[in-house]
C-alpha cells in the first residue's frame, strides 16, 4: 500500500468515526490500520452486544459489520443498528451468500464487501458511503432535505405539514411526521416497526405504530383498506412504495 501518496488526501478529510465490528483479530487489525492510514478515527468491537451498548452513548458516522459474529447473527445486528442509530453500515461477509447481501442491503446497509478484500478498496467504499450520506443523496438526515415530494404530495419535515396536490394542508403530529419521514428517507425498503419508531425492542403488543400508519393511510391513500403507498409486508414490516425527491 502506498501510504505517502495518500497523505494529502487524508489531511482534507475530517476524522470521521468508524466502528469496526469483527471478531477475527487479524482482519480487525487490518481494517483499523487501513482506516487510520487514511485519516479515520476508529473503535473496534469483537461482538454485537458491545457495539449496541456503545451506540447508546456515541454516534459513529459508519459501522463496518462482519456478518459472522460469535454472539449474534450479523444481519440481526445490522437491523438493530439501523433501528437505534443513523450510522451508515458497510457489511463484511466471508460467506458470499447472495441472500445475505440482498438481505443486508434491504435492511438498511449501505454497501457490502466480500472477504478477502483489498484494504484500499474498503477505504474507497467507506469514503463513497460517507460522501453519499453527507451529500443528501443517501439516507442521512441532512441539510437541504426539508421537503420530500412524492405522487403530488409534499412533506415539509421542518413544519410537520403534509400538502396534497390540490394545495390542501394537513398538520401532522410529531409521531406521525417521524414515521412518514422514516418512510420517505428510505422508499422501496422494508422497514421494521422498530425502525419506524426509532426504538429497539418494541413490544409486539405496542400498537402505537399501527395507529400512526392507519392515520397516515387515511390521509394519503385513496382506498386506505387497500393501500398502494404504505404497504404492509407481512411478518416483516412496512414499505413505502413511491419515488421521493427532495428539496
Ligand atoms: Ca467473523
Amino acid at each position: 500500500m502506498n501510504a505517502a501518496g495518500s497523505r494529502s488526501e487524508a489531511a482534507q478529510t475530517p476524522a470521521a468515526l468508524i466502528y469496526v465490528v469483527e471478531d477475527d483479530p487479524a482482519i480487525s487489525k487490518l481494517v483499523v490500520a487501513a482506516l487510520h492510514e487514511f485519516g479515520f478515527a476508529t473503535e473496534a468491537f469483537r461482538n454485537g452486544a458491545s457495539v449496541l451498548r456503545r451506540l447508546q452513548t456515541e454516534r459513529p458516522e459508519l459501522c463496518i459489520v462482519d456478518l459472522g459474529l460469535p454472539d449474534m447473527d450479523g444481519i440481526e445486528l445490522v437491523r438493530q443498528i439501523a433501528a437505534v442509530s443513523t450510522s451508515g453500515v458497510l457489511i463484511l461477509t466471508g460467506r458470499g451468500h447472495t441472500v445475505d447481501r440482498v438481505m443486508g442491503l434491504e435492511l438498511g446497509a449501505d454497501d457490502y464487501m466480500v472477504k478477502p478484500f483489498e484494504p484500499r478498496e474498503l477505504v474507497a467504499r467507506v469514503r463513497s458511503i460517507l460522501r453519499r450520506r453527507a451529500g443528501g443523496g443517501g439516507s442521512a438526515p441532512g441539510q437541504q432535505r426539508r421537503h420530500a415530494r412524492f405522487l403530488g404530495w409534499s412533506l415539509d419535515c421542518a413544519a410537520n405539514i403534509l400538502r396534497a396536490a390540490d394545495g390542501s394542508e394537513h398538520l401532522l403530529g410529531t409521531a406521525e411526521t417521524q414515521v412518514l419521514r422514516a418512510f420517505v428517507e428510505r422508499p422501496f425498503q422494508i422497514l421494521t416497526r422498530e425502525q419506524l419508531v426509532g426504538q429497539r425492542d418494541l413490544s409486539p403488543l405496542d400498537r402505537s405504530i399501527d395507529v400512526r400508519i392507519s392515520r397516515l393511510r387515511r390521509k394519503l391513500e385513496s382506498d386506505p383498506q387497500n393501500p398502494k403507498i404504505i404497504k404492509t409486508v407481512y411478518g416483516a414490516g412496512y414499505m413505502f412504495s413511491a419515488a421521493v425527491t427532495w428539496s
